[in-house]
């Protein structure tokens, strides 16, 4: 796997895939910088090993070239993060970006306007990625939240630069962090999946079935296996046509001799909202009229014992309807759980969707090892596919 340690970069120009597909507000504020600041390492060292940088990214769906979606509102906001000056080129390929690029000097960073504002970016076009190409002499890929797309940038340009590219830190830091938990983790491997539905990660728990000693399937993914199985679920989230399925995956588990974890109690509401009336009940035996929003007390407790007792641990979706502040108890206390094996030694991955959310919500950020910063991208590692971006980088 090649990283940037395998280059010098002095005097050499760098050609960076970043995503700094960051929010905006209406007044064109970047309200949070997330991606910027995990950009930083990469782009520092280039710039402190003698290199120039010249960062593209793409920014929201834009149709063509459209001001609101330019690249030059984010260039003040990544001045600061990095303490170095940016210039910004109001477009990514042709002759303008070429002279802009032709004429950096070490030390310097260049930011191309929004690859999107041509379509052939996600497309994949190879004369388009060969535009891209005559801009660096080096390609870097560090943008995670795109590798699993075969855009132009993330992959295609890669084929220009056979044994000049490389994964930036970020980059490499998510592989590294997949292949902990997927090939390398240190047994007890501990898979935590929950959030609505069953539907959307069903290859994950295939794959994973394969990798890990525990599983636990907590939130609204729950209720199909519990129904499953016999159990009376009131109005619970269900998907009746996974019920088949349920069953067959613990099937699997047990003859691959993974050992699941279902919630045994829930808090019942009588209604989807904050102020609902709850009641704790037994996960099988939820009364007419009330719906399952979080993991019960008992629950909690058996799943802190499985997360602590686990030295490498995945967690992919919440245990409950955790944006709703009287059904956040269940995800937060397994994040207090997740926190505290972390730092008795244990490795733990966040990520895909709204665990990164409930995690930034509830300030885990620093006590889990690591959080992904890709969503479509994190699951589709989880669900074992190779990513064209991380390939185009191998190859
Ligand atoms: P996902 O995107 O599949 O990870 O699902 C995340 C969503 O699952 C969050 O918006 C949660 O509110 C929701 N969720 C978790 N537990 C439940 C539950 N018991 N009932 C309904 N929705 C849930």
């Amino acid at each position: 796997m090649k990283t940037l340690n395998d280059f010098n970069f002095e005097t050499k120009k760098a050609l960076i895939r970043v995503d700094f597909n960051v929010p905006l507000n209406a007044s064109f504020e970047v309200t949070d910088a997330t991606r910027i600041l995990s950009a930083k390492p990469t782009i520092i060292k280039i710039l402190e090993d003698g290199g120039s940088c010249i960062l593209m990214s793409h920014l929201g769906r834009p149709k063509g070239f459209q001001d609101e979606f330019s690249l030059k509102h984010i260039v003040s906001k990544v001045e600061d993060i990095l303490g170095v000056g940016v210039k910004f080129v109001n477009d990514c390929v042709g002759e303008t970006a070429e002279t802009a690029a032709a004429n950096l000097e070490p030390g310097e960073i260049l930011l191309l306007e929004n690859l999107r504002f041509y379509k052939e970016e996600t497309a994949g076009d190879t004369a388009f990625a060969e535009q891209l190409s005559k801009l660096g002499d080096i390609y870097v890929n560090d943008a995670f939240g795109t590798a699993h797309r075969a855009h132009a940038s993330t992959t295609i340009v890669a084929q220009f630069f056979e044994g000049k590219k490389c994964f930036g830190n970020l980059l490499a830091q998510e592989i590294e962090s997949i292949d902990k938990v997927m090939q390398t983790g240190e047994k007890p491997v501990l898979a935590i999946l929950g959030g609505a539905k069953v539907s959307s990660k069903i290859t994950i728990i295939e794959n994973i079935l394969d990798k890990v000693d525990h599983l636990i399937i907590g939130g609204g993914m729950a209720f199909t296996f519990v129904k499953a199985q016999g159990g009376k679920i009131g109005n619970s989230i269900c998907e009746d046509d996974k019920m088949e399925l349920a069953l067959d995956i613990l099937k699997q588990a047990k003859e691959k001799n993974v050992q699941i974890h279902i919630p045994v109690d829930t808090i019942a509401a009588d209604d989807f909202s904050n102020d609902a009336n709850t009641q704790t009940v037994a996960i099988s035996a939820i009364p007419d009229g009330w719906e399952g929003v979080d993991a019960g007390p008992k629950s909690r407790a058996q799943f802190h014992e499985v997360v602590l007792a686990s030295k490498t641990i995945l967690w992919n979706g919440p245990l409950g309807v955790f944006e709703m502040e009287s059904f956040a108890g269940g995800t937060i206390a397994l994040g207090n759980s997740i926190a505290e094996a972390t730092k008795n030694g244990a490795f733990s991955l966040v990520g895909g969707g709204d665990s990164v959310a409930a995690v930034k919500q509830f300030n885990f950020q620093d006590k889990v090892s690591y959080v992904s910063t890709g969503g479509g991208a994190m699951l589709e590692s989880l669900e074992g596919k190779t990513l064209p971006g991380i390939a185009a980088i191998l190859s």
